[in-house]
């Protein structure tokens, strides 16, 4: 253990006891501990004021846990990527990614504001532009690989992320202004919604068959996945925004994709349905040339039989529907 020097650090919490430092925050947690919380970290070297960066033979090894709120994180990430299921298969090692999230849900114990990760979109935007001051503002960060200049074993904060230096919470902040930026330039007032791009075949989104969208993505797709009569001729044209999110979610063209689009458009919350939905779904790209684009998302389907069979699903228990 290194001398402890509270005229360094001034608003610490002394390490005595059962006490451990939560590895996110850096506040002192009591024990007993939860053992999948307790990881040790290893110091393999000391960045010392006069001495430069020096390496640790053998090297020390620090016990960090976690507090109540930042397992309540921990626990909406993991949440947050079950819920975008295909998708997040695709982003890579699925440990990694939480470790990545959790770093980025650690934003708001610094900014005091909230990180929304409820689609497929929310997460990449969010690893995108809070990763780095996230995983930057850890507790853990401080001690591991390198016990950086004034972090000292043996002393915890007295208040969540107190550690956090200025530059991190300034970088933290402007990941989070980015991050409400973009959100706000794809749903915001400020643009204005329009047709798919003017050189596009079709008039209308693929899927739903809306006519305007502040967003527009190319989509080539056979007639068969989108729900008609197969033929030998590919369907081009765009999707839009609400739709494209849930061909990024599901991952492909199809019945999945098509009922996952529909349902959001309902208001339904997640997967439950999905399987339950005996009606084969037609995206709108697969009616006939020509065929005029909806004023309103779907108004090619018959919507209210949809809903009378999900609401009799509902009745015999089979479903949750969570109205929005
Ligand atoms: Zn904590
Ligand atoms: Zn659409």
């Amino acid at each position: 253990m290194s001398t402890i020097s509270p005229a360094a650090v001034p608003v610490a919490v002394q390490l005595s006891g059962s006490l451990l430092p939560c590895g996110i925050c850096g506040v002192a947690v009591e024990g007993p501990h939860l053992k999948r919380d307790v990881v040790e970290l290893t110091i393999s070297a000391v960045d010392d004021p006069r001495l430069g960066i020096r390496e640790l033979h053998p090297p020390r090894t620090l016990a960090v846990t976690r507090c109540e709120a930042c397992r309540g994180r921990l626990e909406r990430a993991r949440a947050a990527l079950e819920a975008c299921g295909a998708f997040a298969a695709r982003l890579g090692s699925r440990s990694l990614i939480i470790d990545r999230l959790e770093a980025v849900l650690a934003v708001e114990g610094v900014t005091g504001i909230a990180v929304r990760l409820d689609s497929p979109r929310d997460l990449t935007t969010a690893l995108e532009h809070l990763n780095v001051a996230g995983a930057a503002a850890l507790w853990s960060s401080r001690f591991a690989p390198v016990q950086a200049m004034g972090a000292w074993l043996g002393l915890a904060n007295i208040a969540p992320f107190a550690h956090v230096d200025v530059e991190v919470r300034q970088a933290a902040r402007d990941g989070l202004a980015t991050l409400l930026r973009s959100r706000l330039l794809r749903t915001g007032p400020a643009v204005v919604p329009l047709g798919p791009p003017a050189d596009s075949a079709r008039r209308g989104c693929l899927l739903c068959g809306v006519a305007a969208s502040t967003v527009w993505e190319a989509l080539t797709a056979s007639t068969r996945s989108l729900g008609g009569r197969p033929s030998p001729e590919a369907v081009e044209g765009d999707v839009c925004s609400a739709c494209s999110d849930a061909l990024v979610d599901v991952g492909s063209v199809g019945q999945t994709s098509l009922r996952r689009a529909l349902l959001q458009h309902l208001g339904m919350t997640r997967t439950f349905a999905l399987d339950a939905i005996e009606m084969a779904i037609v995206g709108w790209g697969a009616l006939p040339n020509g065929t005029p684009p909806n004023a309103e998302p779907w108004a090619h389907v018959d919507v209210a039989a949809l809903r009378r069979d999900l609401a009799d699903m509902q009745e015999c228990g089979y479903v949750n529907a969570g109205a929005r």
